[in-house]
């Protein structure tokens, strides 16, 4: 079985528990670390033989063309993660077709490919944002994978399906979701293979993940952040839980994903697609 690869990115002053501090007037004085970690990340993959889907900030692409250039050179995919790494659930219909919209324009610009998919930031696609599955589907997308059926404080739809599915369809527009993935623990979904979930737990855990669904005929998905392999970035003081939750394991992680990448057999999302 083939699994899925995903990276989303952005920089390291992106993630929403930074937004406060770093206005998006202030994003052009801060150090820009994309460039040097996506080729930590783009040299693993070509050592290890795989491909993967790349949801970019528009905002990234305009500042560093060269990257979508490296991305597709290399035979990646390159999707959207919206313009300015804005939570769906903080704009206005009008305001999130306008951020993806300008998003998918540069990337295909760029890229002189067709994107086809989304990856929202924060995972923000939750219940009262379901009206942007049809957004996307409008705007050309094929797929969405910003649904995490799980609990969590920021994001979340504990009920959603855990496998792929047509999340909307009408006149002759499709738009299939393919959630993150989960298992099952004790009756609940447990979120696994990605972000924080995969610094945090041992990879035994991560392994155990990708062959439960695997079993149940799913590619697992894996996501990561460029700033998530990088251990020299600024450090914040975010208080003690959220510094734990955002920095654990970073000088350990490319280790960690190059044991995986190893186990399991990967690829982009488009590789899935009919
Ligand atoms: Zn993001």
């Amino acid at each position: 079985m083939k699994n899925i690869l995903s990276v989303d990115v952005e920089e390291w002053f992106h993630p929403e528990s930074l937004q406060e501090r770093f206005p998006r007037d202030s994003w052009d004085q801060q150090p820009q670390r994309v460039p040097q970690n996506m080729e930590k990340l783009l040299r693993l993959f070509e050592e290890k033989g795989v491909t993967a889907t790349f949801f970019t900030l528009g905002w990234v692409a305009r500042k560093h063309p060269q990257i979508i250039k490296d991305i597709v050179a290399a035979g990646h995919e390159v999707a959207s993660h919206g313009s300015y790494h804005r939570m769906v659930t903080k704009m206005t219909p009008d305001e999130f077709r306008e951020d993806l919209k300008e998003s998918i324009d540069i990337l295909e610009d760029i890229s002189g490919e067709k994107v086809l998919g989304f990856r929202a930031p924060t995972f923000s696609v939750v219940r009262e944002t379901f009206w942007s599955l049809q957004i996307m589907a409008e705007l050309g997308l094929r797929y969405d994978s910003s649904i995490y059926p799980v609990w969590h404080d920021r994001y979340g739809v504990p009920d959603a399906p855990r496998h792929r599915y047509v999340a909307f369809e009408k006149n002759g527009y499709k738009l299939e979701e393919f959630p993150m993935s989960t298992m099952r623990w004790f009756g609940k979904n447990m979120p696994f293979g990605g972000g924080g979930y995969l610094r945090i737990f041992p990879n035994a855990v991560t392994t155990m993940g990708i062959r439960k669904m695997n079993r149940e005929k799913l590619p697992a998905i894996m996501y990561m952040h460029p700033w998530e392999f990088d251990a020299d970035q600024p450090r914040l003081d975010l208080g003690r839980f959220q510094s734990w939750r955002h920095y654990y394991n970073i000088d350990k992680n490319l280790h960690k994903l190059s044991r995986l990448l190893d186990r399991f057999d990967w690829g982009p999302f488009r590789d899935h697609l009919n």
